[in-house]
């Protein structure tokens, strides 16, 4: 690990302040930032310390929904009697990641900005734009078992591993920030994070001196909520691909839904396309199939990562079965 200077936040301001310049880096929980800091993949100067902050309640918002502070850990969030019993798809995804351990530690702040865990990024000696611009794609023609089937480029085929964000996307949650001059910015976590073009090496839409305040979730919406997700083992493991669904249902017919999906992508994908389909339909093998083509119509494997695009299919349907208790 590189020498580093630690800042420690007694306000907002302070972090704005310091993060509007180029080598300072916030830190919360550190659970994928201190890893990157020992490998070389990140070096920043200066690391500013936002325990302190005031960021961490979860409150009752006054459309009836509510405002996770972005230093509430992962393990108070799932635990909170509000979100398991209106936002039960956002507890069970955050249960679904790492380990308890370290749900301890991460924060909600810090879940949104985690980087992506493809290989090629954490060893230095290898070439990525992500972390090295202009130096090359190793998984392009490389090992790329994790990565990206929809919306990747050229520049790079990572995928975001989360599984928090992919609830809050099924969910429709906004990301709220201050930003450096001051003003507040609240952001569709749909639009959060971004898809890679050829600018890899930017994993979000937040500005220099931007810093997150907390997200905030829409009154609940009731109806059935499935997080499903596929890995190579039962825990501690990144999703392969997973589904987020949230399925209102009137009487036999599906009312609405809303769904997002995990470790396709260099975000959580979100295809209205999918949502506008299961709407006022009727739930059945033939419908989710063709949901499965919409999600899948541009899909692209590179070698390792082909199976992908089938799993992604049968996981797709399997949850909507699910959801719309077809086969339960
Ligand atoms: Fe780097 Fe992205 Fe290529 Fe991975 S996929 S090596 S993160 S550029």
């Amino acid at each position: 690990m590189k020498p580093f200077d630690y800042q420690r936040a007694d306000r907002l301001e302070h972090v704005t302040d310091l993060t509007s310049a180029d080598d300072t880096t916030v830190i919360a929980g550190g659970t994928n930032l201190l890893d990157l800091m020992k490998l070389q993949v990140e070096t920043p100067s200066t690391l500013c310390d936002v325990n302190r902050l005031p960021m961490n309640d979860i409150e009752a918002t006054d459309d009836g929904g509510l405002r996770i502070g972005a230093l509430v850990t992962n393990s108070a969030c799932a635990a909170d009697a509000r979100i398991r019993s209106d936002y039960p798809l956002l507890a069970r995804a955050i249960l679904a990641g790492a380990t308890q351990q370290l749900r301890n530690k991460a924060t909600t702040g810090g879940n949104l900005c985690q980087r992506t865990r493809c290989y090629y990024f954490y060893n230095i000696d290898q070439p990525c734009n992500k972390r090295e611009p202009g130096s090359g794609c190793g998984a392009l023609n490389g090992y790329n078992k994790l990565h990206a089937v929809l919306g990747a480029s050229e520049t790079c085929i990572a995928t975001y591993p989360g599984d928090m964000a992919v609830a809050m996307s099924a969910l429709d949650a906004r990301v709220e920030t201050l930003r450096a001059d001051g003003s507040n910015r609240s952001i569709p976590v749909r639009e959060f994070h971004r898809l890679p073009g050829d600018e890899p090496w930017r994993d979000n839409v937040l500005e220099a001196g931007e810093v997150i305040t907390g997200v905030t979730l829409p009154p609940p919406a009731g109806g059935r909520q499935v997080y499903r997700k596929v890995r190579e083992r039962s825990s501690y493991a990144f999703a392969l691909v997973s589904v987020a669904a949230l399925v209102t249902m009137d009487g036999c017919r599906i009312a609405g839904a809303s769904l997002a999906f995990g470790g396709l992508a260099h975000k959580p994908w979100h295809d209205p396309r999918i949502d506008e389909l299961l709407s006022d339909a009727e739930p059945s093998d033939e419908l989710f199939d063709k949901a499965a083509d919409l999600l899948l119509e541009n899909a692209r494997g590179y070698g390792d990562n082909d199976f992908k695009i089938p799993l992604a299919r049968r996981t797709l349907i399997a949850t909507l079965r699910e959801a719309t208790g077809e086969n339960a």
